[in-house]
């Protein structure tokens, strides 16, 4: 892409449209799998998998002489009709709708102004010039919005807690420790749009009466980083960070802490530990964060897409965002679609859509006519589900039903050709890796389970395999520490439900 910024300013000049037409960096605009993508305004057009080569023509046809360049134009195939050249008429945009995502793709992070030119902080300036403390809180809990990162747990109860504790020192932090394989969505929002979770961080600080904030996030993200970085420099130059904000006599601060890539650290009492300096481990908890979270305060953890909601609720109002979603589930989840399937990219649905419409109709269904098998959701904590399930409405409380979870937002698609059960080892062999070692289940239960999934995939196992497996799966869940460890035997529990045969097949053919 870098490249072909360099060739757009280069051919644009040589046409002598350097006057009319800039050319910008913006964030993910979703279909990553077909990148490099180039966004054309006012038209609206996405070209995809632009090469340098490409450049001339789209500048002299498209630029120069108004004529789009059809054969470059996102799944031209798909769209409704040639005379629709707008992006939200592809399939791939149709079924979507973009709160978390706003302005992702669309301005360009590293300028504040395009930011606030897009209503950017003036949520911000509403929370702090004409509601209490109390009435943000109020609207985050009546918009229903529950935690994005894996939970499920409602925001604004957990800003409530925060809220009725006495004392003036709190903390704000934001989870930006996305280690999910697969998993892109926190990522793509930090570097489309770092200044959403900033304003969100500032109006969290407001409601439950903190003045500091962490953003802690992983080293692993560095064009995310440098792009917080700038974002938060300019927000204090503008005054919307730092003392007296907005002239309200509110201050609040906060400082971006890396993570040094270890899973377990995305765990809330884990990452308290990390910011404390010290080894990121896990607590025993009750005492939750709210209660007694960074240096013994109270606290507040809300995960980058959480955060990417809040200025959105703030000026559309909780009826709005309600009125997106399902009863249980309000607003939208932000899925980072990935593995066996044709349009790989970032998609932000309304809750109570189907995984049939995400993968199919969005995600445009297996490539090269394979069947499909099953869809993984939730990363190393979720589970598989088969093609049955697949009307299933996406929704916290529908996919944990259904033996898996929707966690941050990981959705792996897996065809006719994947292993079940080489998938169950492939996330039990990333468990052992990252298992802290603090307690027994977790550190010596996942290496035996890993052992008995390569007995069984190198032909050696039998039955009673299978059932030492399963008996210690259940062990694991009901006695581990933390959540890494209590939800680990997920994927290997869940593909044993759903595709024992293939378990089977494994230890009969082979033996
Ligand atoms: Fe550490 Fe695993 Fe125990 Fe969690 S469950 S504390 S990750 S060893």
């Amino acid at each position: 892409s870098g490249a072909l910024i360099e060739e757009f300013e280069k051919e644009i000049k040589s046409m002598g449209l350097d006057k009319e037409i800039e050319v910008l960096r913006t964030g993910c605009l979703g279909l990553c799998g077909a990148g490099p993508n180039i966004s054309i305004y006012p038209d609206n057009i996405i070209y995809k998998g632009v090469k340098k080569e490409d450049v001339k023509e789209i500048v002299q046809e498209h630029l120069y002489k108004g004529r789009p360049v059809e054969r470059l134009m996102l799944n031209e195939s798909d769209q409704e009709t040639k005379e629709i050249h707008d992006i939200s008429h592809t399939r791939f945009y149709q079924k979507q709708k973009r709160v978390a995502l706003h302005n992702c793709g669309i301005i360009d992070p590293e300028n504040i102004e395009e930011y606030i030119g897009q209503d950017g902080y003036f949520a911000l300036g509403q929370v702090l010039s004409q509601m209490t403390p109390q009435e943000v809180i109020d609207i985050i809990k009546e918009s229903g919005l529950r935690g994005r990162g894996g939970g499920g747990f409602p925001t604004g109860l957990k800003w409530q807690f925060a809220y009725n504790e006495p004392g003036d020192e709190k903390y704000v932090i934001c989870n930006a420790d996305e280690g999910d394989p697969g998993a892109f969505m926190d990522r793509s929002i930090l570097e489309g749009n770092p200044h959403s979770v900033i304003e969100a961080m500032v109006i969290a600080g407001y409601a439950i009466g903190a003045h500091y904030g962490y953003i802690y996030i992983r080293a692993e993200y560095p064009i995310a980083v440098e792009r917080l970085k700038t974002a938060i420099a300019q927000a204090k130059e503008l005054g919307l960070l730092g003392t007296n904000i907005f002239d309200s006599g509110f201050d609040f601060d906060l400082e971006i802490r890396l993570g040094a890539g270890a899973f377990v650290c995305g765990e809330e009492t884990a990452l308290i530990q990390s910011i404390e300096g010290e080894r990121g481990m896990p607590v025993s908890k009750p005492p939750f964060p709210a209660y007694k979270g960074v240096w013994g305060k109270p606290t507040i953890i809300n995960n980058v897409e959480t955060y990417a909601n809040i200025a959105q609720i703030i000026l559309n109002g909780a009826d709005w965002f309600r009125s997106i979603g399902t009863e249980s589930s309000p607003g939208t989840k932000v899925f980072a679609l990935g593995g066996k399937i044709t349009n790989t990219g970032l998609v932000e649905v309304p809750m109570g859509t189907t995984l049939r419409e995400v993968i199919y109709e969005i995600g445009g269904g297996c490539p090269n006519h394979k069947q499909f098998k099953a869809v993984q959701t939730g990363g190393p904590s979720g589970g598989c589900l088969t093609e049955e399930q697949l009307d299933t409405p996406i929704g916290f409380d529908e996919l944990v039903k259904l033996g898996s979870m929707m966690g941050s937002g990981g959705m792996i698609v897996l065809d006719e050709d994947n292993c079940m059960v080489d998938v169950a080892r492939f996330y039990m062999d990333f468990i052992v890796d990252e298992s802290c070692g603090k307690c027994t289940p977790c550190r010596v239960g996942t290496k035996r389970m890993l052992e008995l999934l390569e007995q069984i995939c190198d032909g050696q196992g039998t039955m009673e395999t299978l059932d030492e497996l399963e008996t210690l799966a259940m062990t694991i869940k009901d006695t581990a520490l933390c959540g890494l460890g209590q939800s680990a035997p997920n994927p290997v529990l869940s593909t044993i439900h759903q595709f024992r045969d293939e378990y089977l097949a494994h230890i009969i053919d082979k033996r």
